[in-house]
């Protein structure tokens, strides 16, 4: 069984083939479409149509494309979340940041950080209870 990500609210299918499908849209503003993101955590490669360009620095709104839900976490501000299913079966909670340009990825189970990459993980450790072992990395 391959990983799969799905909606945390319809739990429909956001990975096909070898991406991850999701609708953006620049926060105030009318710019939107779809972007995909590679399902590879720690690979913040993204590809969108060239009519609709992701800026730097520029918060998105990410929306499932399925039930058109938002996916911007109200718990933890400029975080987005999807539910990432591994090859046992396991679900995890996927939060990363919905502003563009920052590599950041939060691998959770019930509360505990099981993975955590990027270079920007820096910003949003006090949301989370950051084990020891990660201290180091601060
Ligand atoms: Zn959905």
């Amino acid at each position: 069984m391959a990983v799969e990500y799905i909606c945390k609210i319809c739990r429909g299918h956001l990975k096909v083939k070898t991406s991850i499908v999701l609708a953006a849209s620049k926060l105030h503003s009318s710019t939107r479409g779809l972007i995909f993101l590679n399902p590879e955590i720690g690979n913040y490669t993204t590809t969108t149509h060239p009519s609709f360009e992701i800026k730097e620095g520029e918060e998105y709104i990410y929306t499932c494309p399925i039930c058109h839900s938002q996916l911007n976490s109200t718990k933890y501000k400029h975080l987005v979340r999807i539910i990432m299913i591994d090859e046992n079966g396991k679900e995890f909670d996927i939060y990363f940041s919905g502003i563009a340009g920052e590599k950041c990825t939060y691998k959770i189970s019930e509360d505990k950080v099981e993975e955590k990459t990027g270079p920007d993980v820096k910003h949003y450790d006090k949301y989370f209870d950051v084990p020891d072992e990660y201290k180091k990395y601060l």
